[in-house]
C-alpha cells in the first residue's frame, strides 16, 4: 500500500509514525514544502530572539528516524494539485496513492490592506519566515506587531530581546477580551506597561501599511520599521486549486479523519471537524496519529475535548485561559 502525507509539520509527522506503527509494509512518503524535517512550530517565536537551535529540541525527531522507519521523506517539494489517486509536486512528478492525507496546516493572514505587501511587512508562520525575519530585524531599532494575541506577545518579547523597540496593535478594546474578565484584563494590562520598550494599543484600526510604519483609521502613523501581521491564521487546503474533497474552510473530515474521498485524509489545521477548525498543537498531534493510523487500515475515533486552554508565558505572565 502506498501511504502519501502532504505537509512537513506535527500533523504529517504524526501521521507518517502512525501509518508505519500500524503497517510494516507500507511505503510511506511525507512531501513537504518546507527545508528542514518537521519540527515544533511554537519553538518558533521564541527563536526569533537569538536563533540559535538547540535541534534535539526543535526537531521532532532526527534525519536517522525517517530512515530506521523507512519513511521517504521530500523536502522543499510542494504539492501543487491532488487527485482522487495520485498527487502532483512541483517538480512534475506525479506520484500515484492508495491513501492520502494532507496535513498542510495554515496560511498566517495577512490584512488585505494597502501596503500589505510592502517588503517592509512579514508574516511569521514557518522555518522560513524566521530565517527572513531574523535577518531583517538586524538593521531594525522599531517594529510594530498587529496583533495582541498569545503570538504577538511572543514575537514582541523576543524583539525586546534583540532591543528593538515594539509597539503591538490590537483592534479589540482589551487585551485577551472574550477570555478575560474586564478587571483581569486591566490587571495583565498593567504589568505589560511596566515593561520598557513596549508599547500597547488596543481598540485600534489600522488603514494601511507604509515605509514608515502603520496608518491607523483616523489617520495617526504608528511609526516601525518593520511591520509583522499576527492577526491569525486559515487553513491550507493542499495547494491545490481544485480538491475532490468537500472543502469549508477547511477540509471538511469526520471522526475518523476521513475526507469526502474515500482515499484521502486530512489533519491538523487543514482540517475542518464539524464547525471546528483546530488551530492548536495537541490537536494536530492526535489528529495526524488518527489519520495516519486510518489511512493504513486502522479504526481510530477523535474524541473532541470540549475547550484547549489558551495559554500566554510571554513577559512572566501565567495565564490559562479556558
Ligand atoms: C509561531 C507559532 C507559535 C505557536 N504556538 C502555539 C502554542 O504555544 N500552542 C499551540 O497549541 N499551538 C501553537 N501554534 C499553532 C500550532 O503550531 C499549529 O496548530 C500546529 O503546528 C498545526 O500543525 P499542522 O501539522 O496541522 O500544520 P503546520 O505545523 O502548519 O504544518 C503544515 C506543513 O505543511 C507544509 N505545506 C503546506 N502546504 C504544502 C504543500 N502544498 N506542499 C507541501 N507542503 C506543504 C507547510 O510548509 C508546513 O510544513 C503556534 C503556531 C505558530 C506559527
Amino acid at each position: 500500500m502506498k501511504i502519501v502525507i502532504i505537509g512537513g509539520g506535527v500533523a504529517a509527522f504524526e501521521a507518517a509514525n502512525a501509518a508505519r506503527k500500524f503497517s510494516f509494509e507500507a511505503e510511506i512518503t511525507l512531501v513537504s514544502n518546507e527545508e528542514v524535517l518537521p519540527y515544533r512550530r511554537p519553538a518558533l517565536s521564541g527563536l526569533l530572539a537569538d536563533f540559535k537551535i538547540n535541534e534535539k529540541a526543535f526537531f521532532i525527531k532526527p534525519e536517522s528516524f525517517y530512515e530506521e522507519q523507512r519513511i521517504t521523506v521530500r523536502l522543499n517539494t510542494r504539492c501543487t494539485a491532488i487527485a482522487a489517486d495520485h498527487v502532483i509536486l512541483d517538480d512534475a512528478s506525479v506520484v500515484p496513492f492508495d491513501k492520502l492525507v494532507i496535513a498542510t496546516g495554515g496560511v498566517a493572514c495577512r490584512p488585505p490592506l494597502p501596503g500589505a505587501d510592502n517588503k517592509n511587512v512579514f508574516t511569521f508562520r514557518t522555518y522560513a519566515d524566521l530565517k527572513k525575519l531574523d535577518a531583517a530585524l538586524k538593521n531594525v531599532s522599531s517594529a510594530v506587531v498587529i496583533g495582541g494575541g498569545v503570538l504577538g506577545l511572543e514575537l514582541a518579547e523576543s524583539m525586546l530581546k534583540r532591543n528593538i523597540k515594539v509597539t503591538v496593535l490590537e483592534m479589540m478594546p482589551r487585551i485577551f477580551a472574550g477570555k478575560l474578565s474586564e478587571t483581569e484584563s486591566a490587571d495583565v494590562e498593567a504589568k505589560l506597561a511596566e515593561i520598557p520598550d513596549l508599547t500597547l494599543k488596543f481598540g485600534v484600526k489600522v488603514k494601511e501599511f507604509t515605509s514608515a510604519g502603520a496608518v491607523l483609521e483616523d489617520g495617526t502613523l504608528v511609526p516601525g520599521d518593520i511591520i509583522i501581521c499576527s492577526a491569525g491564521s486559515r487553513p491550507a487546503l493542499g495547494g491545490s486549486a481544485e480538491l475532490p474533497v468537500e472543502t469549508g474552510r477547511g477540509i471538511i473530515v469526520d471522526a475518523m479523519m476521513r475526507s469526502s474521498c474515500e482515499n484521502i485524509f486530512a489533519a491538523g489545521d487543514a482540517a475542518q471537524f464539524g464547525d471546528r477548525c483546530f488551530g492548536l498543537y495537541n490537536d494536530a498531534r492526535t489528529t495526524g496519529m488518527i489519520a495516519g493510523t486510518n489511512a493504513a487500515g486502522g479504526n481510530e475515533i477523535f474524541s473532541p475535548v470540549t475547550a484547549t486552554p489558551m495559554r500566554c508565558f510571554s513577559f512572566g505572565l501565567k495565564l490559562i485561559m479556558p
